[in-house]
């Protein structure tokens, strides 16, 4: 094994002390704490792992939590009407829906009633559109962490060639639209893509967003390229990545691994995102 291992928990908790240290200047001068609403529906394992979580490490970081459980049977027009009621909060500076939610109930219509401007999951069409088009808005938070690892690891990313394999619209299109504002030269490839394998082989950075299991095989990277990993499958074998792993280490310069590499990144980006919109909120200047 000859590449780095990029340490996404490492990374994570420097991001997440920083925030810590940063939410306890903003508390000072803005006299309140940020806070991060989260609605759970239903009582899928999964996501309420990820909810528990998420609310931890927003205490953590100095910021309140609000955790709102629907049941299951909750009607669309109740969970709207939270959604309102938490637009229309002072104390809530970020609004999470924690997805997927049950079949009756229309995704599209919930999300994109969040305020744009507390949507720290980035994933409203108005903060979309601002990412394609250079406006401040909230960036998703996967994609960002994978910015800030390869940043890290490399420095200036200007004229790198960059593969995104993946185009939904929580990890791979803003994940290419990131790589482009740091200028490098950015494919997208996706399931009808020809010839994946010499794709993946010009690029100086991968970044595997699929939920295909060792997909991206070692042969396909070119020498001494950084890989990112973003697929989160679960597998006998226990969580497992979209990348063969073990191939790519020796050939790749760097790569993060599944667990600990971008994982730990999403949720310290999502404390990251609140902080912002509360500085924003309160008129506040926001030191990175
Ligand atoms: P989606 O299923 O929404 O998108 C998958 C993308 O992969 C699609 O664009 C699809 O192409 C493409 N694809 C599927 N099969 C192939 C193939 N054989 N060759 C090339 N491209 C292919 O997944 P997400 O973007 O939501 O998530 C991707 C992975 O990242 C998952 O494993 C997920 O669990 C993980 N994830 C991890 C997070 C983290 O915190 N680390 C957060 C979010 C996701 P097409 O559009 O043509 O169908």
């Amino acid at each position: 094994m000859s590449a780095t291992i990029i340490d996404g928990k490492a990374a994570a908790a420097a991001l997440r002390e920083r925030i810590r240290l940063q939410t306890e200047g903003f508390v000072a001068r803005a006299g309140r704490k940020p806070g991060l609403a989260v609605v759970l529906v239903g009582e899928d394992p999964a996501s309420s792992v990820y909810v528990r979580s998420k609310g931890k490490a927003t205490i953590a970081a100095g910021m309140a939590s609000f955790e709102h459980k629907l049941p299951i049977d909750v009607s669309q027009d109740e969970l709207i009407a939270l959604v309102d009621s938490l637009n229309a909060d002072e104390a809530v500076d970020g609004i999470l829906v924690q997805l997927p939610l049950p079949k009756h109930i229309d995704e599209q219509a919930v999300t994109t009633r969040i305020d744009p401007d507390k949507d720290v999951d980035g994933f409203h069409p108005v903060n979309a559109g601002r990412l394609a088009t250079g406006l401040n808005g909230f960036v998703p938070c996967t994609p960002y962490g994978c910015i800030m690892l390869l940043k890290e690891q490399l420095g200036d990313l200007t004229g790198l060639d960059a593969v995104v394999i993946g185009r939904s619209n929580i990890v791979g299109k803003p994940m290419a639209q990131l790589l482009l504002k740091e200028s490098c030269t950015v494919t997208v490839a996706h399931s009808r893509t020809r010839d994946l394998a010499s794709v993946v082989h010009r690029a100086d950075i991968v970044v595997a967003a699929v939920g295909v299991p060792h997909m991206v095989k070692g042969e396909w990277i070119k020498p001494g390229a950084t890989v990112i990993d973003v697929g989160i499958n679960r597998t006998e074998d226990g969580l497992v990545g979209d990348v063969d792993f073990a191939g790519a280490a020796s050939v790749a310069g760097a790569i993060t691994p599944v667990p600990g590499g971008v994982g730990p990144m999403t949720i310290a980006v999502l404390l990251r995102n609140t902080l912002i919109s509360a500085h924003r909120r309160a008129g506040v200047a926001y030191d990175k």
